[in-house]
């Protein structure tokens, strides 16, 4: 619904006290402008801006507040404009259909400002133009502030999905990432470079003897083994189930058979030696070795340290097999 704005003083005083696009404007130079705007009533809950309508006003909210959301209606408000403020003027700034949906929040009283009498009120006050200014600046800053959540949300994302939630360790997922960047790294730099897979021994009968929360607790406390077993630059991720694989640069597979074998004891003894209740018995463990073959791939090295696991399993497990 819209009508023509009638003003009287009382009005027209708080209008120019209160709305952010009229501080400091001489009424004199729009006053004229002003009263050939309308205003409107809007409900709460009806739509006011959406991304499928063209705009050409800018409206400045005289009582009540409008939401502002992306992407849907239905999505939660990225913001509340208030008495005083104003929507729509970016649209009609870059000539573009509205960015986002803003409805009503309430029963909000509205002034309604027509495109070309907006040009004419920056033609008539230096101040309403620098108002306009500072009102735009600002939502490009709150666009950005929005995009930089979208950011730090996206990267959060990202890291879920790159880490097992119950060890903490990096996933098969983020294995295809780093794993082939660094056996290109050590093949440039004519290195040898190892993989391990480590698989714990009858850990179905550590579950069904103990419970699946007991064997949760044992695959934390294995990983958390783990990780102090090896050096910074040696790549430890879960590759799933009760299984771990581990790329070694700089080292041979007789050398990563060495190191396998500190590990199997410690984490042996280390759990047998645990103070978490719920891990009785120490914890055994099988492992493959492997080195890349001259123009081996990720792939091949899986294959060759799976097949050496598979083969440490049939000498009866609790051991390591290159
Ligand atoms: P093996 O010595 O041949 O490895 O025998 P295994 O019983 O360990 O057999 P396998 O490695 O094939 O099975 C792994 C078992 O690990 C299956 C499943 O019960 C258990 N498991 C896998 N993921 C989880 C997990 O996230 N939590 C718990 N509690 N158990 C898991
Ligand atoms: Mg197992």
């Amino acid at each position: 619904m819209q009508e023509t704005l009638a003003i009287n003083s009382d009005y027209k005083r708080s209008l120019f006290n209160s709305l952010e696009l009229f501080r400091g404007v001489n009424p004199d130079d729009v006053q004229k402008l002003l009263a050939r705007c309308d205003r409107r009533d809007l409900a709460e809950g009806e739509q006011l801006l959406s991304p499928h309508e063209k705009n050409e006003h800018v409206f400045v909210v005289l009582s009540g507040s409008v939401n502002v959301h992306v992407g849907s209606p239905d999505a939660s408000a990225i913001a509340t404009m208030e008495s005083g403020e104003c929507v729509g003027e970016m649209s009609i700034i870059e000539d573009r259909d509205p960015s986002a949906f803003v409805i009503g929040a309430e029963a909000t009283h509205l002034l309604v400002i027509h495109q070309s009498i907006l040009w004419e009120m920056v033609d008539a006050s230096h101040a309403f133009a620098k108002n306009l200014l500072v009102v735009l600046s600002e939502r490009v800053r709150s666009h950005n502030r929005v995009i930089a959540n979208n950011f730090g949300e996206l990267k959060k994302f990202e890291r879920h999905a790159t880490t097992d939630a119950l060890t903490g360790l990096a996933n098969r997922h983020a294995m295809a990432e780093t794993f082939p960047r660094l056996i290109a790294h050590c093949v440039e730099n004519d290195e040898p470079v190892s993989m391990m897979m480590i698989d714990i021994d009858d850990f179905k009968q550590f579950n069904d003897l103990f419970g699946h929360i007991a064997g949760d607790r044992a695959l934390s406390a294995v990983s958390k083994i783990l990780r102090t077993q090896f050096r910074p630059r040696d790549l430890l991720v879960r590759y799933g189930g009760d299984e771990f694989a581990v790329l070694l640069p700089a080292v041979t597979a007789e050398q990563a058979k060495v190191v396998g074998e500190r590990v199997r004891q410690s984490v042996c003894g280390e759990t047998g030696d645990s103070s978490d209740s719920l891990i009785q018995i120490p914890l055994r463990i099988s492992m493959g070795v492997a080195e890349l073959e001259a123009q081996g791939t990720l792939d091949s090295l899986i294959r060759a340290a799976d097949k050496a696991l598979y083969r440490a399993k049939h000498a009866g497990r609790n051991t390591v097999s290159l």
